[in-house]
């Protein structure tokens, strides 16, 4: 897996300081794209050891309030094989911090591939905020999410009930 950018602090994409990931590789093609060179699978630079032991430096910190994921796009499956062993890792070790992750793809999208990993993936992933920007559905107003089509997705409740559970506070 290659990475665009790790970005420390990040106040911007989830509740509280966060370390985010933004991975590269992307096979949407969004006609609205603001990123069109994340969209290749080998931009940026390789995911290493040495990024985990940054991420792991940061989650260590008491005043950070977990890990977020962005892209390019996460759960495409390349993507999404790497990060499994490594939100399962993060999980096991840092049980108080929480994961985000951003997808282009609905929460439908992702459950209707039956992907065995990424299923497993959405085991260790705390929210989700789902769709596609929409430049017509833009809104300022809107928290951690670019326009209203966008979800904010408590995917533990959602695993649990199996019916989509909002994050009612921010939506
Ligand atoms: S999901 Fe993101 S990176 Fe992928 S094409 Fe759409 S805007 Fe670009």
């Amino acid at each position: 897996m290659h990475y665009a950018d790790i970005k420390y602090p990040d106040v911007a994409n989830g509740l509280g300081v966060r370390v985010s990931l933004f991975v590269s590789g992307c096979r949407r093609n969004c006609p609205e794209c603001f990123n069109k060179e994340a969209q290749d699978f080998k931009y940026g630079k390789p995911f290493t050891d040495k990024e985990i032991d940054f991420i792991e430096s940061k989650l260590k910190l008491p005043q950070v309030r977990g890990l977020t994921l962005l892209g390019g796009e996460p759960m495409e499956k390349e993507n999404a094989a790497e990060l499994l062993p490594l939100c399962k890792y993060l999980k096991s070790i840092y049980t108080n911090k929480d994961i985000w992750c951003y997808t282009g793809y609905t929460y439908e999208e992702l459950v209707n591939r039956n992907s065995s990993v990424v299923n497993e993936l959405l085991h260790y992933i705390d929210v989700l905020v789902d769709g596609d920007y929409q430049k017509d559905k833009h809104d300022l107003s809107l928290k951690f999410r670019g326009s209203s089509n966008q979800r904010i997705i408590d995917v533990q409740k959602t695993l649990k009930t199996k019916n989509i559970g909002l994050v009612r506070e921010l939506m």
